[in-house]
């Protein structure tokens, strides 16, 4: 039997090999296309007899694809790399004809309108909810006709978001500037010089220096560049790129790219009987209308509009008695504020690290995790696993094993960059009554430990370490028995950020601190001395960064909420009305930010960058009560996992989240934890 295929608790990675991958895929597609054929036939429309099946149909491709793709993310090769290709081409085809089944549609609809349908628990009805809602606006539930012009308008989209994305690729490769000495780059620090000097090399000059608009090169010469003509220099070519100004004018120029997709866009929403792409956009979240988006955006500016002010100003005064003078423009901002921040808290990433090895950290972790929620983490050295830098643990309440995790902690070769939480195993109740228990990868890239010495990690690979967890914790707490809104699934994009923004909270708090730091030589705790410096580098111009990101946010929203073909179709002159209300400091007129949103116009965050603001928002809320009430009141650790972390995506998120905290989100908590007490 393929070692994939099996119903064990956790994969049997022992007997896995990638030449298992595509064999078993194929296998589970057709069994779960014959599955869903003979409901049809049937014409069943009940929980056990329609839901149910299509569940465990789900689950068990889960099963294979979370292995496939954990194996493509952190084993890569080659040879994988092959295989996977024609998986993704294998599960899109899939995908796309489940997701235009009408009949099966037709199934869950009969479903939702029979009589007994109140009567199905609260997980089970918000599945059924959800399930019908991706139907309706994937335009499954549209006459032919309809039909018809949506999938146009799907196709047209999708192309047009690649025409905006490589236009961006195609400027951003085309600019280089090369300067022959180091003299001419003073500031730049030595590791920002070996690259510039390796790219110049690369792209064929004997000597020298080149300068790329790549942010690993753009970010160090912008930050720590002496002359100012330079970063002008740049600043330009980058503010300008993929439009009708700067260096390349006209070439790759986005414009009309914008145009067309935000026709075809407010045109499908018009199909789906949206008002506009925001509210479409909106369908799917946690946020209620497009006027409470708005609302709540331009509440955070007014709060934090004098605090950017300030800041702007201190800048300014910092830059003149540097340099003498009173010019002040937007590409001096970043390097006066290296300046400014280095000369106020130097404290670096390095000078933390020996205070946290990365044992000491795991272990105040779970120590933490367990005086919040009361569970208990312990290492499971005798279960397999996909390599021998990943142990797995389980998680135990009440002496019951409730979850699992596989932690892979150091970088290594042919394992992807970054930092993230997957899910192995959803949690499902299964035919029998028994529980399938959640499993999550918890995958990192820290240094790993040399020569016996442990790995130490810097202050900000804690945080990851701790994010990652708290969205672990999201999917391995849950007790919800429905697959589809237990754990992380059927979670709202502008919430899923909650659990683990919430969790780094005890990152930064002195009595937690003790608990997972420790001098690796002298065995002391972070000193507060070093924490209080910490914590003022954390608020540093907190003001002006919040305005900046409302300011792509407002932008973003009201774009995909006022724009039609007719009326306000000027791109140009929203990003100007947004920058009078926002920008503390406001760029050069020939700037076209908006050409090179990739984020918007070819990602996945069209009326919904928002969401980031959003979700720290309910973060930072959830922990003010823990602020109030004691960061270790276990009482209030208790009810943040019943009512959070327990529901997953069996309940509407704003009444969870007024179950918590007893009342509506307030933006307040956030100012206040970022340094600007209202
Ligand atoms: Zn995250």
């Amino acid at each position: 039997m393929n070692p994939l295929l099996t119903d064990s608790v956790r994969p049997d990675f022992d007997a896995i090999a990638i030449t298992d991958f595509e064999p078993a895929l194929e296998q589970v597609l057709k069994e779960n296309r014959q599955l869903v054929s003979d409901l049809i036939a049937k014409g069943v429309d009940s929980w056990d007899e329609l839901v149910f099946p299509l569940e465990e149909t789900d689950d068990h491709l889960n099963k294979v694809w979370a292995v496939i793709s954990h194996y493509n993310s952190v084993l890569n090769s080659d040879e994988l790399r092959e295989i996977y290709k024609r998986i993704i081409a294998l599960l899109t085809d899939y995908n796309t004809e489940m997701g235009q089944n009408f009949e099966l549609y037709a199934a869950y609809q009969r479903l939702a309108d029979r009589d007994d349908f109140s009567l199905l628990t609260q997980e089970k009805k918000q599945s059924i909810k959800h399930i019908l809602r991706s139907f309706k606006l994937s335009g499954v539930a549209l006459p032919d006709a309809e039909k018809a012009e949506y999938s146009a308008l799907k196709k047209k989209l999708s192309s047009l978001s690649n025409v905006f994305s490589e236009n961006v690729l195609d400027a951003t490769q085309a600019w280089t500037f090369h300067i022959e000495s180091k003299d001419q780059l003073p500031g730049l620090p030595e590791s920002a010089l070996q690259l510039l000097a390796s790219l110049a090399k690369e792209n064929g000059h004997e000597s020298g220096y080149l300068l790329t608009l790549d942010a690993p090169c753009y970010l160090p010469v912008m930050t720590y560049c002496e002359d100012a003509a330079i970063r002008e220099k740049m600043y330009e070519a980058f503010m300008t790129r993929a439009s009708d100004q700067g260096p390349h004018a006209g070439k790759w120029d986005n414009s009309q790219t914008i145009q067309e997709i935000l026709i075809a866009r407010q045109a499908l929403s018009k199909l789906l009987s949206f008002d506009n792409y925001a509210q479409q956009s909106l369908a799917t979240k946690m946020a209620g209308s497009v006027d409470e988006v708005v609302e709540f955006l331009e509440q955070l500016a007014d709060k934090g509009r004098e605090f950017a002010k300030q800041e702007l100003e201190d800048l300014k005064d910092f830059a003149k008695k540097e340099s003498g003078s009173d010019e002040f423009n937007v590409w001096d901002a970043g390097f006066y504020a290296e300046k400014l921040k280095q000369q106020r808290f130097d404290i670096s990433q390095e000078e933390l690290r020996p205070y946290f090895p990365a044992p000491t950290v795991l272990n105040g972790l779970f120590n933490i995790v367990k005086r919040l929620f009361n569970v208990e983490v312990f290492a499971r050295p005798e279960v397999s696993s996909f390599h021998p830098d990943a142990c797995y643990y389980s998680i135990y309440s009440e002496g019951v094993e409730i979850a699992g995790f596989y932690l892979d902690l150091y970088a290594r070769k042919n394992k992807r960059g970054g930092a993230w939480m997957a899910d192995c195993r959803s949690r499902r109740r299964l035919i029998d009554g028994s529980i399938q228990v959640p499993v999550a990868f918890l995958v990192c890239n820290f240094t790993p430990p040399v020569d016996g010495k442990p790995s130490l990690l810097t202050h900000n690979e804690v945080t990851t370490l701790f994010h990652e967890f708290g969205h672990g914790l999201h999917h391995m707490l849950t007790t919800v028995n429905v697959a589809a809104v237990s754990g992380i699934s059927g979670v709202p994009w502008d919430v899923v950020e909650l659990p683990s923004q919430f969790l780094e909270n005890w990152c930064w708090q002195e009595e937690s601190l003790a608990m997972m730091s420790q001098h690796h030589e002298t065995g002391e705790p972070l000193p507060k001395a070093m924490l209080d410096k910490m914590l003022q580098a954390k608020h540093f111009q907190n003001g002006m960064m919040l305005m900046r990101q409302i300011e792509f946010s407002l932008f973003d929203f009201l774009l995909h909420r006022d724009f039609t073909e007719k009326e306000n179709n000027d791109v140009l002159a929203l990003m100007d009305y947004v920058r009078n209300k926002v920008s503390v400091l406001k760029p050069p007129a020939y700037t076209r930010f908006s050409h090179a949103f990739s984020h918007i116009f070819s990602g996945g965050y069209a009326a919904g960058y928002y969401s980031y603001k959003w979700a720290e928002v309910l973060a930072a809320d959830a922990f003010s009560r823990f602020e109030e009430e004691g960061i270790f009141n276990s009482q209030t650790g208790l009810d943040y996992k019943e009512q959070i972390l327990q529901k997953g995506g069996s309940l509407e998120a704003m009444d969870m989240f007024v179950n918590f905290r007893g009342r509506k989100p307030s933006v307040d908590p956030l100012l206040k934890q970022a340094g600007m007490k209202v």
